[in-house]
């Protein structure tokens, strides 16, 4: 059997099984192999039965005193068993499980995970997962599961794949040899079958680096692929009109990403490059420059945005920098009329199309696109941008990125791309302050919201959740929060709700009424992250402020401070915890968006300061962006000489790393055509 094998060639899957592994992303011997456990239950530490507490998930260790008789039911069975540590006893159930309760011979011994239940005086435990004490493999893996497949059934197909297949090391012996890393069937048994700390971490540290190598890989691929197409071609042309209708001076970081861009557009090789700035840094101006530079050179321009909302925004803001310039300005979202936009953009008259994905429907023909924008790339993928891109003959792209990233982490996660900074705040802007409280607070700070309302401004209050579920116990959920402030606090202001599971025509009808002003109090999730510019929005409130992260919580804040009114930001949390402290200090203490993103990184340590979809690329399966920072780092220069020795990955030693790259990125054509 071979990596490359059908799932149905492994004992055990048939068809429908197969399908349901599909569903997962697992359609070879290979997949299934490479379909990682996502954590473990480690057997290694059991806590002393006496020691646990009602609400604790753990570890214990029990010998089966006795089994109690079963209740058998024609619809469900219940098997109950004591077992004892010699510090206390444990009455352990089973539902539905007679195979469990066969194993449960008295006098053997177990160990047992789960969760505890009963009182302190008699514990329980409901269906826990278990393993017979003399087992070797104390580190049980968990599988991101679907309907119908099961731990066990994942287990016995990694073990029937891994016995029969031949499996082929995809990274060459110098490099296994040179970072210390062991073969690859050894790495994906410990990573399957662990059995101690040090061969799991082994095999992780060996796979985590195959995959980070082959990211970085991939993005150089892309990147030289990008440079090698002819693009539109552009010569100077003076932007000193623009900026003579200009209310305000450019920042110096402004004017430096300006010329950068303009630099790589003139180059002869196509663009492709990362603005990235804080919120309120000015993104938009350079966007602008560049669309009007563009114009200048007989191109057209087309700016993509994640939401229909920020579509119209960028399109007032590009028509108010632009038209001083006569150059126009279309917009293209889902609700436009498409029959007009569709013409102007096809004969050239729209000179800049502003949009959101309607930008990408097969309708949409160009004149000549030469210069491409993505706003808040998170949203969009390595592959939406490819798309647009498309449309044009090799135009210059721009992504423009409110997300800051630590320096040392920019460069290695935006491999395809080069980097602008826009470092540097405009002038005249007013700090916001910021407040840490505690929910005691709650009334001074709606009579404190109630006064600005009444003086004309607008507010956000933020909390976490959508709708009160059981795991959220007393926290405040928006849709029930909304109702009592309506009811209580703020019955003759007019205040609305926005989440994340109301339709996108819903939410974008509220954020344009809270836009113009007839929304004066906006409840809200974490939904209004992204790019809105409501200049009247002076005060922001975060309710349960410990269920964000740091930079999560400098993204929101930057919803507000953006008119020339003083504004206000106030975390809300009655958590203890030093690192909500730390969190609500740092906030406090700083507004500097790269100085937080640093904190963040550091505060959060292995955690999640990238989730996948945030950065638009392929998901990680067993690499950490943040805690393998130092793999990154390795993998990047590694890549580099690697390609430099052999550009297109062709010499038969790097076989293995072509095939895991275009299986990455789903993506032939990242070779090129050769
Ligand atoms: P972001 O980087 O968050 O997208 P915007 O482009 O929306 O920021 O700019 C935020 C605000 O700052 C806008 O109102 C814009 O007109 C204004 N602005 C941009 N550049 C300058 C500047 N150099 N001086 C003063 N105001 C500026
Ligand atoms: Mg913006």
């Amino acid at each position: 059997m071979r990596e490359n094998d059908s799932v149905t060639e492994i004992k055990g899957v048939g068809g429908k099984r197969a399908q349901m592994l599909e569903a997962v992303g697992i359609s070879t011997v290979g997949d299934m192999l490479r379909f990682f456990p996502r954590d473990y239950t480690d057997y290694s530490k059991p806590v002393p039965i006496s020691e646990l507490m009602p609400e604790d998930t753990a570890v214990f260790r029990g010998t089966v005193m006795k089994k109690l008789h079963p209740y058998i039911s024609p619809k469900y069975s219940i098997f109950k068993v004591t077992v004892s540590d010699g510090t206390d006893i444990m009455l352990i159930t089973f539902f539905n499980s007679k195979y469990s309760y066969d194993r449960m011979a008295e006098g053997k011994d177990f160990l047992f995970s789960g969760k505890i239940k009963g009182t302190i005086l008699a514990k329980e435990c409901s269906s826990p997962l278990f393993i017979s004490a003399d087992d070797k493999n104390i580190l049980v893996p968990k599988y991101h599961l679907t309907e119908g497949l099961s731990a066990n059934m994942i287990a016995s197909y990694v073990k029937n794949a891994f016995a029969d297949c031949v499996v082929i090391d995809p990274l060459p012996e110098d490099i296994r040899e040179k970072y210390d890393l062991i073969g690859y069937k050894d790495a994906l048994r410990s990573v399957h079958f662990p059995d101690s700390h040090e061969s799991l971490e082994k095999g992780r540290r060996r796979l985590a680096f195959e995959e980070l190598l082959t990211l970085q890989l991939g993005l150089r691929l892309m990147k030289s692929r990008n440079k090698k197409t002819t693009p539109v071609k552009m010569s100077d042309a003076s932007l000193d009109d623009f900026f003579a209708g200009l209310k305000f001076k450019p920042t110096n970081a402004q004017t430096r990403s300006i010329n950068e861009c303009i630099a790589d557009m003139k180059s002869g090789s196509p663009m492709c490059r990362l603005l990235q700035g804080d919120v309120g840094s000015g993104k938009t101006l350079v966007a602008a420059a560049l669309c009007c530079f563009a114009a200048k050179n007989g191109c057209q321009s087309a700016l993509m945005a994640p939401t229909e909302v920020l579509a119209k925004q960028h399109y007032e803001t590009l028509s108010s920098f632009l038209e001083t310039v006569g150059i126009s300005v279309a917009l293209l979202t889902g609700s436009t009329v498409k029959k007009p936009v569709y013409a102007a953009i096809a004969n050239g008259d729209a000179q800049v199309v502003v949009g959101t994905h309607a930008l990408i429907q097969s309708g949409v023909e160009f004149h000549k696109l030469g210069l491409v924008i993505t706003d808040e790339q998170q949203r969009f993928g390595v592959r939406q941008r490819t798309v647009l891109s498309a449309k044009g003959t090799a135009p210059h792209t721009l992504v423009m990125s409110a997300t800051p990233i630590p320096r040392t982490l920019a460069f290695a996660i935006y491999g395809d791309l080069d980097v602008s900074v826009l470092d540097e705040m405009p002038k005249g802007r007013i700090p916001i302050k910021t407040y840490g409280v505690d929910t005691s607070y709650r009334e001074r700070i709606f009579r404190f919201i109630i006064k600005y309302i009444k003086n004309g401004f607008q507010a956000y209050i933020v909390c976490p959740f959508v709708e009160k579920s059981e795991a959220m116990n007393d926290k405040q959920s928006a849709s029930e929060y909304f109702e009592a402030l309506k009811q209580t606090w703020f019955s003759d202001i007019p205040i609305g709700l926005l989440h994340g599971k109301m339709k996108q025509a819903e939410k974008d009808r509220t954020m344009t009424e809270f836009k113009n002003g007839s929304i004066k109090l906006l409840v809200a999730t974490t939904v209004i992250e992204v790019g809105i510019d409501v200049p009247n929005a002076v005060i922001m409130v975060i309710e349960n402020a410990e269920q964000f992260g740091l930079s999560q919580l400098h993204q929101l804040r930057g919803r507000v401070g953006r008119g020339s009114e003083q504004s206000h930001c106030i975390l809300i949390t009655d958590s203890k915890s030093e690192y909500t402290k730390a969190r609500v200090d740092t906030m406090v203490r700083t507004t500097d968006g790269f100085e937080i993103a640093n904190e963040d990184l550091k505060l959060r340590g292995p955690g999640n300061f990238f989730g996948a979809a945030q950065h638009g690329l392929p998901a990680m399966k067993i690499a950490d962006i943040n805690s393998d920072v130092l793999t990154l780092h390795e993998t990047g220069q590694l890549a580099e000489d690697i390609l430099s020795a052999d550009p297109k990955l062709t010499e038969p030693g790097h076989a293995g790393l072509r095939r895991l790259v275009a299986g990455l990125f789903r993506d032939r054509e990242i070779f090129g055509v050769n």
